[in-house]
């Protein structure tokens, strides 16, 4: 369910990985989290003004198995699919 999601996911200048949606980019490991937060925070963020390069297939994978967690910890899989693909 999970497959061709990792190829959209970028990331921007100042750190923030995630979705480089318009206006608002959906971060799913901000560059300011709390690293002691086992999750990362998911967010709207303007980040119009930064610039942002593809992430590394590795590293898309890993923020998509956070993704698989969340659906594994009581978040509906229609949920995140509602957060993630708007
Ligand atoms: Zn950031």
């Amino acid at each position: 369910v999970l497959s061709g999601w990792g190829m959209h996911i970028v990331k921007f200048s100042c750190g923030c990985i995630g979705f480089a949606f318009e206006p608002q980019a959906l971060v799913l490991d901000a560059c300011d989290a709390d690293r002691c937060d086992p999750y990362p925070s998911h967010m709207w963020r303007d980040l119009s003004d930064k610039t942002y390069e593809p992430l590394d297939e590795s590293a898309a994978r890993d923020l998509l198995t956070v993704v698989a967690e969340l659906v594994d910890d009581g978040h509906s899989l229609r949920d995140v699919r509602r957060l993630l693909v708007p």
